[in-house]
């Protein structure tokens, strides 16, 4: 039997052979439309901070001061004595933004993601994943035992086959936009169908939350659903509303059934109340500076209308999520890094976190562009002849 140093060396080695081999950039930069690595200044179109949230001052000054006040370590978990008040009242901004009775923070999505799916799932359940969804999803619909099914991406008809058959408790699990692919899940279409199959609907709108929906509530207010129809919402902080973190919002038995018994959350410290603090500036900043949503929307479809001109292959996206499929994982590589030398910082995505043969340049649009980077990033797409 191969010992772990064979496996891991093997496993790199692969990694290295299939062009899959992935290497960190170090920023000496806040985040922005801009960002310094290795000395040089690079257009960024590869963050997740879609409002330009990262480093707004009112976020950065709400962190500096509730730092003043609750020092950096929150101390213990949430229910020996590490809630603060500023966590308490991102709560209650959070429960308001989504409309829902009460919200709950995690320190991450991942950690939100799987410990919901395990705290709500006993074995002999159902639970019915979209084939795209985040791998935080895919593990704890895993890890809890239920019987896990993957259905076709967006694919309601083939969730209706499959929902169909058998009884007992059903939870159909989809990000609301895909991560990868930046397009949506049709929400309305799936709330109906799991009103009439009597299974719960729970989304993940990590990549929804702040960029859809009025006031930036997401993609489940979009599609105009409320808590009986969405019963679960996850979201994250680390994207459009630019902190870190996560929270789960629903009823008043959900929260209450997470806070008792969800391992993640009981057994872990509770992130810094000055997080908490820059996370409710940010929540109050969607609410308030709408024209960072607007700003948003219109460089979206400046970009796609301009990719179109340049006929490249731009996969179907309204999100600030905006894929160029690629296809080979070398070739997208090669891309990612012609776009670095002419200045623009570019993520190639390639497997496994998105299937074989379908590796892509995933482009990010933030409010903190302007139209003249995003024209620079058209005019650049058009020299590297991508496809
Ligand atoms: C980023 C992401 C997560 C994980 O959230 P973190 O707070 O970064 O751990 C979960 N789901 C989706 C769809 C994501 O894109």
């Amino acid at each position: 039997m191969a010992g772990f140093e064979q496996r891991l060396g093997a496993a790199l080695q692969q990694r290295r052979e299939q062009d899959l081999f992935r290497e960190r950039l170090t920023l000496d930069s806040a985040q922005g439309p801009t960002v310094r690595v290795d000395g040089r200044e690079l257009l960024n179109f590869c963050s997740n901070d879609y409002l330009g949230l990262a480093s707004h001052p009112r976020v950065v000054e709400s962190f500096r001061s509730a730092a003043n006040t609750y020092g950096v370590g929150s101390g213990a978990s949430h229910l020996v004595c590490g809630h603060s008040r500023p966590h308490q009242e991102l709560e209650e901004a959070l429960a308001r933004l989504t409309g829902r009775p009460r919200a709950l923070l995690f320190s991450s999505g991942f950690a939100a993601n799987t410990g919901t799916l395990t705290t709500l799932l006993e074995p002999g359940d159902r639970v019915f994943q979209d084939r795209l969804n985040h791998a935080s999803l895919l593990d704890g619909g895993l890890h809890s035992g239920a019987r896990f099914r993957r259905f076709a991406h967006n694919d309601v008809a083939d969730l209706a086959r499959r929902l169909g058959a058998g009884d007992g408790p059903k939870l159909v699990v989809v990000d609301g936009v895909f991560s990868m692919d930046g397009d949506t899940a049709p929400l309305a279409e799936l709330a109906a169908l799991c009103r009439q199959e009597k299974a719960w609907l729970m989304v993940d709108d990590a990549h929804g939350i702040g960029v859809m929906g009025e006031q930036g509530a997401g993609s489940v207010q979009a599609a105009g659903l409320d808590t009986v129809d969405v019963p679960v919402l996850m979201a994250t902080l680390g994207k459009a509303l630019g902190t870190a973190g996560a929270f789960v919002a629903g009823d008043e038995l959900l929260i209450e059934g997470l806070i008792q018994q969800t391992r993640n959350y009981i057994y872990t410290t509770a992130t810094p109340p000055a997080l908490a603090a820059a996370a409710l500036a940010a929540v109050e900043l969607l609410q308030e500076e709408s024209w960072r949503r607007e700003h948003l929307h219109r460089l979206i479809a400046r970009f796609r209308h301009g990719a179109a001109d340049l006929g490249l292959d731009l996969m179907s996206s309204t999100s600030a999520i905006q894929p160029l499929l690629i296809g080979d994982a070398r070739q997208a590589v090669l891309f990612s890094q012609q776009l670095r030398e002419r200045g623009l910082l570019v993520g190639a995505i390639r497997p496994p976190t998105v299937p074989a043969g379908t590796s892509r340049l995933r482009i990010t649009l933030s409010a903190a562009h302007s139209e003249q980077q995003v024209d620079r990033l058209l005019e650049e797409l058009g020299k590297c002849r991508c496809p």
